[in-house]
């Protein structure tokens, strides 16, 4: 097992920088999870770090060594790390146990040792009843399987996988991402994982890393980035959340156009007077007909209108707005709570739940945002 440092990581291509300055530690042992939007730079720094790639600047370190510099990049088959792509790209003409084998084989191993260590790596991933299998023979998560087999069965330092389940049907999906962290649990690999699906990285993670436009917006863990967003993207990328830009006023509120809001929690970086957003989860917010709940909410407690509801089967969601403005919210409730559109009643955002954070959408989309959203 090995630890990972990315210090000031960049690498361009033309005039984009698609990896931007990358700080990171990665602990021997840790599964950790690059996440974010398409183009964010995930598989620029995966690349890099399995060696397929040199830095344009910055380096990155296994165990205190530089693997990656500029000058100096070490090939894949010298690091000791093995990588798992979106296409297993398992041998269709080999059966499980000459895919798993191979890699030994190109390493020159004995035979006993080739079958002990193949067997071994079939039970971890639970295939050993199918060894003799092709893959035309396998499902999609079997065939995973193969893949995942083949990578442990060299005994890497590291595990990267980028975006392994994206071939897979939503179900075999939530079973593979379990068994990953169970193979990593039995394995204790050091493990880096790219996804653009938040589900996928708040199940399996020690610790995310939310990645935009080619930087870190956060490192954390999952309760971490869901309950203390650092920036306005984190808040929005990372499951439901109503984000309302305002102005943050000395009394703790943001001015949510013209809407005064109070909240306990103010992320680093923000200041009063500074241009910030609210970030609430709609979980959070509670809808009464009769009055507001208690007192000590009473302080975001508003008079708000149904203009919308969706049933989700295990529970509904409401589109509100606050009287006598334009700020919209979503707020989540149990499937039993019903309400119509038009329904007046008592809104409130208990200020605990209510986070300030930097901004990080340019003036223009803020505009439109607020439109849409506030
Ligand atoms: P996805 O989830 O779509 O794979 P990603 O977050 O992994 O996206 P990258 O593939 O790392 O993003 O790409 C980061 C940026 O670098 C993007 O703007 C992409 O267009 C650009 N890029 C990636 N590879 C190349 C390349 N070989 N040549 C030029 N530009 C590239």
């Amino acid at each position: 097992m090995a630890s990972i440092t990315l210090d000031q990581l960049t690498k361009y291509f033309g005039q984009n920088t698609a990896v931007d300055r990358i700080n990171l530690d990665v602990a021997d042992g840790e599964l950790i999870a690059l996440l974010g939007p398409s183009g964010c730079g995930k598989t620029t720094t995966l690349r890099m770090l399995a060696g397929f790639m040199s830095p344009d600047d910055g380096q990155i370190l296994v165990d205190g060594r530089a693997v990656s510099t500029k000058q100096r990049t070490v090939p894949p088959e010298r690091r000791n790390m093995s990588m798992i792509f979106q296409s297993y790209a398992i041998w269709s003409h080999k059966t499980v146990f000459e895919n798993v084998a191979f890699g030994l084989q190109l390493r020159h191993m004995s035979r006993d040792e080739i079958r002990s260590r193949v067997t071994r790596a079939l039970e971890i991933t639970h295939l050993h009843r199918l060894a003799d299998r092709y893959p035309s023979q396998l499902s999609g998560g079997q065939q995973q399987r193969v893949a995942l087999a083949r990578a442990i069965v060299i005994e890497p330092q590291i595990l990267l996988l980028d975006e392994p389940l994206s071939n897979l049907d939503a179900s075999l999906r939530d079973e593979m991402r379990n068994e990953i962290r169970r193979i990593h649990d039995e394995t204790g690999l050091t493990t880096v994982y790219v996804t653009h699906d938040q589900g996928e990285a708040l199940v399996l993670s020690d610790r995310i890393v939310v990645m935009s436009e080619g930087r870190i917006q956060q490192a954390g863990t999952p309760e971490e980035i869901y309950e203390t967003p650092a920036t306005e993207f984190v808040a929005r990328f990372i499951g439901r959340c109503n984000v309302l830009p305002g102005t943050l006023m000395r009394s703790q509120q943001v001015d949510v156009g013209g809407v005064l809001i109070a909240a306990d929690d103010l992320a680093p970086g923000v200041s009063v007077g500074q241009d910030v957003a609210l970030s609430v989860r709609p979980h959070s917010i509670v809808l009464d007909p009769i009055d507001c709940p208690t007192d000590d909410v009473r302080m975001n407690c508003f008079i708000a209108s149904v203009e919308h509801q969706d049933y989700f089967g295990e529970f509904r969601e409401y589109q509100v707005r606050i009287a006598n403005s334009s700020v919209r919210l979503s707020v989540v409730t149990s499937p039993n709570v019903r309400h119509r559109v038009g329904d007046e009643m008592y809104l409130s955002i208990p200020k605990e739940h209510c986070r300030v954070v930097p901004i990080t959408t340019r003036a223009t989309e803020r505009s439109h945002q607020f439109a849409m959203t506030a």
